[in-house]
């Protein structure tokens, strides 16, 4: 398993990088060892050899760069994203143009329909879904605002999942979008969750049926991997994959630590685990050039058993004569995805917060480092944010 995993790693990285296993370690030491080559982690990598100067081992127990936004060219030759479908948007130009040393773009809005019977309609929910949906034919913002505010059921305090939809848009439609969906995915009722769970989601009164609204909106012209390889090829840095940081730990490689993986796995679970909820994924190859009108359909009815459907040559562009699509699974066992956002578990995280800052030889960040839903452009905000913070604390040889 492991020369197979090498052999994918080596068609994926550039000649001149070290790929290390999980048997052996490198003798070098280095200034810093970076836990996990997800977006937290590369950013970080980047930065500290590129712009500090400093000497990076990053390693990831995955068979590659990339964390969850991984993506690879199937059997049939098409570019498909193994951890489920990954949309770059952001608001911050910023975050943008430092992308953009990396990688050209590909123009994309995502579109996203809902499976409701026998249609399919918008989500986030807009004045298409409404008109569709109950057959009507509401003209302007301020009719499908009035139409909404009738179903609107007041809640005081607004503190689930649940209060948020059923007091913005009412019962029924909360059960048509919402509730199965919400239950699939996290394996609780919505009346079980943080508000920030559904407060995401917004509900429109016009008809733009765009997913997200930020002024930045594409994919990594080559995709997400070519990007990550390009943001680590450089001499100062070390890519180990195939590598658990439990191999290295004992090593004394670096004086500081990175961990971008689960907060509550580097301290040995000392306060309990925290909950995450899992993923898993089929892929498929269908002999057609395109199966769905749009690249994701989200099966909101607890009937089905998966939460959505992703074609994905409708985020890459590509052009081919097969379609390939993943099925999306939520589930309790397995790999860690989404930190779970209730209190009680925001409460345990606090603990291990804690602990954290007593460590000045570790600094945890990511999604799951700090146990926290971020989307691309929040994490890699965060790593640059926390590049300035240790450059300031450790020092460099050269300036941002
Ligand atoms: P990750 O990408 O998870 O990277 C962490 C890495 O650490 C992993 O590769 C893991 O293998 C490694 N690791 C953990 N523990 C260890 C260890 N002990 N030893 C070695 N390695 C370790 N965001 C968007 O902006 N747009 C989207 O459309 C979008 N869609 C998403 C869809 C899905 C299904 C999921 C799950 C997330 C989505 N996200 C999206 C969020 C996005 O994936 C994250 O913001 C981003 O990947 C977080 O980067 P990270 O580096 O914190 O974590």
């Amino acid at each position: 398993e492991q020369a197979a995993a090498q052999k994918m790693v080596s068609a994926a990285l550039p000649e001149r990088f070290r790929v290390g296993t999980s048997r052996r370690a490198p003798s070098a030491t280095y200034d810093y060892l970076i836990v996990g080559a997800g977006f937290a982690g590369s950013v970080l990598a980047e930065r500290l050899a590129a712009d500090a100067g400093k000497r990076v081992l990053i390693c990831d127990r995955r068979p590659h760069i990339g964390g969850n936004t991984y993506d690879h060219y199937d059997e049939a030759a098409i570019l498909v994203h193994k951890y489920g479908p990954h949309i770059f948007h952001t608001n911050s130009e910023d975050i943008f143009a430092y992308l953009s040393r990396f990688t050209a773009w590909r123009p994309y809005e995502h579109r996203v329909l809902a499976q409701a019977g026998d249609l399919r309609l918008p989500i986030p929910i807009n004045r298409t879904t409404l008109n569709a949906l109950y057959n009507i034919d509401l003209t302007s913002d301020a009719e499908a605002e009035r139409f909404l505010a009738d179903r609107a059921e007041p809640c005081d305090p607004v503190k689930t999942s649940r209060d948020v939809v059923i007091s913005q848009v009412g019962a029924e439609l909360y059960r048509t979008f919402f509730e199965g969906y919400t239950r699939k995915q996290w394996g609780l009722d919505p009346s079980e969750l943080d508000r920030s769970v559904t407060a995401r989601i917004p509900t429109r009164t016009n008809t733009d049926d765009r997913y997200f609204l930020d002024r930045f909106q594409a994919m990594p012209l080559d995709g997400f991997t070519r990007m990550f390889e390009r943001m680590l090829n450089h001499d100062n840095i070390t890519v180990m994959v195939g590598t658990d940081f439990a191999d290295l730990r004992r090593e004394s490689l670096a004086d500081h630590t990175i961990f971008t993986g689960p907060i509550d796995e580097y301290f040995g679970h000392c306060f309990g685990h925290l909950p995450y909820r899992s993923l898993r994924f089929t892929h498929e190859t269908h002999d057609v050039r395109r199966l769905l009108p749009v690249a994701v359909i989200n099966y909101p009815s607890e009937d089905v058993p998966y939460t959505r459907v992703t074609e994905y040559k409708h985020l890459t562009g590509q052009v081919h004569p097969m379609t390939s699509i993943s099925y999306e699974y939520a589930s309790a066992e397995g790999e860690p995805y989404y930190p779970i956002p209730r209190p009680e578990n925001q409460a345990l995280y606090k603990q291990y917060e804690s602990l954290a800052r007593t460590r000045d030889d570790v600094t945890f960040v990511g999604r799951l480092g700090t146990y926290k839903y971020y989307n691309m452009d929040q994490v890699v905000g965060q790593a640059l944010a926390t590049y300035r913070r240790l450059r300031d604390r450790h020092g460099s040889s050269r300036t941002l």
